[in-house]
């Protein structure tokens, strides 16, 4: 392992799809299957008289109903996971509308992301490696800790070496992997206080999980070599959140529907993928985008695995959230 030098990395984004199951309440109601998806790598929507011209997508990966979490963890998220055991920032996104399977997608690549690391650093016997924990809600543009709630709302604060940083987050040191699994499903429970059916907090919150690895080696000359990056794992919210216009292209009136972190990071994640000549991104725009900011773009990696059912009476939101995709690739 080399650590991450000053070298700026023009990797793209890493951009997949990942298709649910019809959910019961789908199959209940005779809800249709709108899509077809084939070769791993193209989403195709079925009526051939749609009238919208963007009706086939292409991406880095697709992966359909049957496709197991571990799988979706490999080739969607595991080259970025591990890319801040060598000292590389490194953030990995569900995006999708509320039910898409965002949670369900970041829980399965956080297990594996857990037991990969893990065997990474007993592999690597000759390196120090202390890791530790912090995790995070933003809600209506509000910062709380999950690992101590009573903390409040938190403030960020710019810290002229280290960037944004959240006042008074905890930051706990884990053991080992169980350990970690165990804080994080803490953090999972802590997420849930207060929310009901009708207060729907999940589908306006975003999760960051976000996983501090510290290492360092001794060399034969005696120097000791160290070097400190961070894994972010985000679940957001909704992606019906970020869609500024209805159906019919007419713009919202009601503006508490939309969420300022996640449109911000939508438009961040355009620029980013867009290039160098896109200019000015404008992370400081929103509470999301400046937590991440430096586990997003510049020296960093980043996954995002987009989330969709396959059902008809979500096609509307299916495509907003494929045409997100492309925009990110
Ligand atoms: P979101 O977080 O986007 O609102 P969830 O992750 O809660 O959506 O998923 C909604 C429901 O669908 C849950 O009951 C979940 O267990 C189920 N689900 C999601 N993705 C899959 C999948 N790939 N395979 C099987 N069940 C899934
Ligand atoms: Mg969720």
């Amino acid at each position: 392992y080399t650590p991450g030098g000053p070298k700026v990395r023009e990797e793209k984004i890493l951009v997949t799809v990942r298709i649910r199951p019809l959910s019961r309440r789908e199959q209940a109601m005779y809800d249709l299957i709108a899509w077809d998806w084939m070769d791993d790598h193209t989403i195709i929507y079925k009526n051939p008289n749609h009238e919208r011209a963007a009706t086939t997508f292409t991406f880095d990966k697709v992966f359909g109903l049957s496709c197991s979490s571990q799988k979706v963890y490999e080739e969607g998220a595991k080259d970025v996971a591990l890319s801040a055991l060598t000292g590389i920032n490194a953030t990995i996104f569900a995006y999708g509308q509320t039910s898409s399977g965002k949670t369900y997608t970041m829980k399965g690549i956080t297990e594996n992301a857990v037991k990969d690391i893990f065997e990474h650093i007993r592999n690597r016997p000759e390196r120090d490696f202390v890791l530790s924990l912090s995790a995070l809600e933003i809600y209506n543009e509000t910062v709380v800790d999950l690992l101590n709630r009573e903390s409040g709302s938190l403030r960020l604060l710019d810290d002229p070496e280290k960037g944004t940083i959240v006042e008074k987050l905890v930051e706990e040191v884990v053991k080992d992997g169980r350990h970690l699994l165990h804080l994080i499903d803490i953090c999972e429970a802590q997420r849930q206080v207060g929310e009901t059916a009708l207060n729907d907090k999940s589908s306006r919150s975003h999760q960051i999980i976000r996983l501090t690895i510290k290492s360092s080696l001794r060399e034969s000359s005696g120097r000791v070599k160290s070097f400190i990056a961070s894994l972010n794992l985000v679940d957001l919210a909704g992606s019906e959140r970020a869609s500024q216009t209805n159906a019919d292209g007419v713009r919202l009136k009601e503006g508490s529907h939309i969420n300022r972190s996640l449109l911000t990071l939508t438009t961040v994640i355009r620029k980013l993928s867009g290039g160098k000549r896109s200019g000015h991104i404008p992370y400081r725009d929103s509470k999301l985008t400046r937590i991440l900011q430096s586990s997003l773009g510049g020296n960093a990696r980043t996954a995002i695995i987009c989330t969709m059912s396959p059902a008809l009476s979500h096609v509307e939101q299916t495509r907003n959230t494929l045409l997100f995709a492309t925009s990110a690739k």
